[in-house]
């Protein structure tokens, strides 16, 4: 029999895998009723490929989790950049605003007198301290459009600098105190050779800064 349990034993790998002939099956099958010894080593056998099978479907498991496990990575990325772009975005909105809100636009009157604007210059320092004021003349204005206008800009051929130009002189203020702007306001709201004031208190600063990034 010990011949003849070797040869069996060679057998056995692909008997389980049911892949020999119908002969050689008989004739495993044939020692195995009478044989122990391979009996024991078939089992042997059916164990590992058991084992085998049992760690193919862990390996699958775990493959499952850590495609699970990589999508919730992309989904925790994604929602702390867009956490990130809200919190730059609403930074960037309350930074403007307060830079605008420090900001007073003051269109004046065109036939404002030196005297006038002087007056409103002063009125302006005693109500704010360290306050700039920018006088924009309506000369400039009609330059700064000409230059935006490019090759276009003969359509504005038309109008000559000074009392012809379209635009009105106007100051820009700003002010280091925001507290300062409405004091500014209240004291020179009245004052003779002003046309318009503008200040960005009472706005949106959402709007505030969407407008500001469509027009700059
Ligand atoms: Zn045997």
């Amino acid at each position: 029999m010990k011949n003849e349990c070797d040869i069996v034993k060679d057998l056995l790998f692909s008997y389980n895998d049911g892949v020999l002939s119908e002969t050689s099956k008989n004739f495993v099958e044939k020692h195995l009723k009478d044989c122990e010894n391979c009996n024991n080593a078939l089992k042997e056998i059916r164990q590992e490929n058991g084992k085998i099978e049992q760690k193919k479907e862990i390996d699958a498991f775990k493959g499952v989790r850590k495609k699970i496990s990589k999508r919730n990575n992309v989904i925790i990325s994604i929602g702390i950049i867009i956490l990130l772009i809200i919190i730059i975005f609403n930074v960037l909105v309350f930074v403007n605003y307060n830079n605008m809100i420090t900001t007073i636009q003051i269109t004046l009157q065109k036939d404002i007198t030196e005297e006038q604007l002087a007056d409103i210059e002063n009125v302006i320092k005693e109500n704010a301290s360290g306050v700039e004021i920018e006088y924009i003349s309506e000369d400039y204005q009609l330059r700064m459009l000409q230059n935006w206008l490019e090759e276009d800009a003969h359509i504005l051929d038309n109008y000559k600098g000074g009392e012809d130009s379209p635009f009105k002189p106007s100051l820009t203020i700003k002010v280091k105190e925001k507290n300062d702007t409405q004091k500014v306001v209240k004291a020179i709201k009245n004052m003779p050779g002003i046309y318009k004031i503008l200040n960005y208190e009472d706005q949106n600063p959402y709007i505030l800064f969407l407008s500001k990034l469509l027009y700059s």
